[in-house]
């Protein structure tokens, strides 16, 4: 039986104080949530790897170093309302809803979704939504957000993200080709947005009306 608080305890100081995580409050919440009930029964003792792993349907859990890189960069004080595209296995999700006041959650694969909401029922996660849906569109209807978070790689930045986001809000985003990418922290300001790039990185595709085409997107290694 393996010790997941310690693995926990260790992939906090072993992956990610050392990679330049910083936020306190970041690093609890990796601390906190049981990576290994999010990665599905074939690989609890891969959990805490450094490493992506395959979740079913050709999609992945991120790295937990990616993890923790895209939520300190949403720079979450506790009472905002967050946007995730991409539920994938609620992993993502769980750690922003240690984090933020209301998390909601939009993931196209319907089988995904409704396995993931169930997850989020059972381990008490109160505070997700979990929609079904195109995530390229946003979420019009509980628009704006404090902070939007993409977890699959967009070929450019939607409009729609940038029109849903409060002023001063933040948007992080893979950007880039199929098979490479930059992760992007955007801001929105009174006169428009500023972007600055944080690290590169290789995410499934967003696929979607203003992402990649389905027809189009094949998967990447990892
Ligand atoms: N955040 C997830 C986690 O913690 O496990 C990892 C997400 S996985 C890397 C990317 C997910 O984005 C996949 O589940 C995929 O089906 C989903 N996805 C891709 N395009 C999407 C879209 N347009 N709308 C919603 N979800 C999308």
């Amino acid at each position: 039986m393996e010790d997941f608080k310690k693995l926990r305890e260790l992939m906090v100081e072993q992956q990610l104080i050392p990679r330049g995580i910083k936020d306190e409050r970041v690093l609890k919440a990796m601390e906190t949530v049981p990576r290994h009930l999010f990665v599905g029964d074939a690989f609890p003792e891969r959990a805490y790897d450094d490493c992506a792993l395959p979740i079913g349907e050709g999609q992945t859990i991120s790295q937990p170093y990616m993890v923790a890189v895209m939520t300190e960069l949403l720079e979450l004080k506790g009472d905002e309302k967050v946007l995730e595209i991409g539920t994938g296995s609620g992993y993502q999700g769980a750690v922003l809803s240690l984090l933020a006041a209301e998390v909601f959650t939009v993931e196209r694969i319907e089988t995904i979704a409704l396995k993931t909401q169930e997850r989020f029922r059972r381990f008490k996660y109160t505070n997700i939504y979990v929609v079904v849906g195109d995530g390229t569109l946003g979420l019009p209807e509980q628009a704006p957000f404090d902070g939007i978070i993409v977890t699959a790689a967009a070929p450019q930045i939607p409009d729609t993200y940038i029109k849903q986001l409060k002023v001063g809000g933040r948007l992080v985003i893979p950007v880039g080709s199929r098979f490479s990418q930059m992760l992007y922290q955007v801001r929105k300001t009174p006169s428009g947005i500023t972007t600055s790039a944080s690290t590169p990185c290789v995410f499934v595709p967003l696929i979607g009306k203003y992402g990649w085409d389905e027809t189009e997107a094949q998967y990447p290694a990892y």
